[in-house]
């Protein structure tokens, strides 16, 4: 991990450059190496490398993660488990309409069509799975290849070659842009793409070539997953239109729900714990119960202020890499009643004077802002 290459060296930019800079740096360097333009043997890994850095850091979240930690974020790759996988945004539409048709003569654009689309679902699970890990499932209805039409759409499956583009699934477009004449080669409209036409439907899917079926998907939450952490299942996307080429993937982006008292800063967890005087003032141990299962024994030390924090270590999240577990940290605060008894307010009454501490006010506040300055 930590021979990679730092993603703003990758795309050659400063580290305040805004999102314009990145994109026209992404742009110009995967036109430069997109592996079907670059015949380099390195070229799909700069390509990958390219992908990766624009990926992080046009993500405002994973750019300040990426600040903050490099390459060795607390919560593990930005990515998930597994590391970056891949891109999943369109670069047709980041590099602009026509960059592969017209740069590559469409050979190419063939294949990059026959794979189908990915899915995204967000999927909540519970603060305490992130701790121990574990086993969930989710039912989803997916899009699945038709059966009856084997996708084609075509009422059982009888199609016949496209006359417009004689079964290529493209034509060829001559355009004149001012002096020049540039021909690109476009998916044929006539069969959208297929290469194939029928004239009648396939009932079961309306030409779609796609049905949808109820499927139940188990997955291992990965310990220590991060709000945001997606899992991919490779092939269980939208299959490849026309029943040809290979499925898309399923993204499974995990949402770490809301814990009642405790937030989450990367493998640490924050609580706020009001107490009373006197228990700030004499100390106090307190047990709650906690997220492991195991009570979470806090113990306020004598003469404790408010705004003062205690550490319990390990008893936050485990690291993504199993090793380790973040701290509990309480942040202890005054809890103030909005109303007292008649007996506890004379009380109060009579130790007044003792709780305000002897000093005259003035004095008071030069100590105070003593403390808070060194
Ligand atoms: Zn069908
Ligand atoms: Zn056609």
């Amino acid at each position: 991990m930590s021979d990679k290459r730092d993603y703003y060296e990758v795309l050659g930019v400063s580290k305040d450059s805004d999102e314009k800079e990145l994109k026209k740096a992404f742009r110009s360097l995967a036109r430069k190496y997109h592996p079907d333009k670059n015949d380099a043997p390195d070229a799909d890994e700069k390509f990958k490398e390219i992908q990766e850095a624009y990926a992080v850091l046009s993500d405002s979240e994973k750019r300040r993660n990426y600040d903050r930690f490099g390459h060795n974020s607390p919560g593990g790759s930005p990515f998930g488990p597994g590391g970056f996988q891949g891109f999943n945004i369109n670069l047709d539409d980041i590099l602009g309409g026509d960059f592969f048709s017209s740069f590559f003569g469409g050979g190419r654009r063939r294949s990059a069509q026959s794979q189908g689309n990915d899915i995204l679902v967000r999927h909540e699970i519970s603060l305490k799975s992130v701790l121990n890990g574990g086993k969930d499932e989710i039912e989803l209805d997916l899009p699945v290849t038709c059966q009856d039409c084997e996708g084609t759409g075509a009422k059982d499956g009888v199609t016949s070659q496209c006359t417009d583009c004689d079964g290529a699934g493209q034509v060829r477009v001559r355009q004149q842009i001012g002096p020049f004449v540039q021909d690109s080669i476009r998916a044929c409209q006539q069969c959208g793409g297929s290469g194939r036409k029928f004239t009648s439907k396939c009932k079961s899917c309306s030409g779609d070539g796609l049905r949808s079926e109820s499927q139940v998907l188990r997955f291992d939450i990965p310990i220590g997953a991060q709000d945001g952490t997606r899992l991919r299942m490779r092939g269980k996307g939208q299959p490849a239109p026309y029943g040809k080429g290979i499925s898309g993937d399923l993204f499974i982006e995990l949402i770490i729900e809301e814990h009642p008292w405790f937030e989450r800063n990367g493998m640490d967890l924050i609580m706020s714990l009001p107490l009373g005087y006197s228990d700030l003032a004499l100390g106090a141990t307190i047990k709650i119960p906690h997220i492991d299962d195991k009570d979470l024994t806090i113990k306020v030390p004598a003469g404790t202020n408010s705004g003062d924090t205690i550490t319990i270590h390990s008893r936050g999240v485990p690291s993504s890499r199993g090793i380790g577990r973040g701290d509990v940290v309480v942040l202890c605060k005054l809890h103030m009643p909005k109303k007292f008894d008649k007996s506890v307010k004379k009380s109060l009454e009579e130790i007044r004077e003792q709780l305000s501490g002897a000093s005259d006010i003035i004095d008071r506040i030069l100590d105070d802002a003593e403390e808070r300055r060194n």
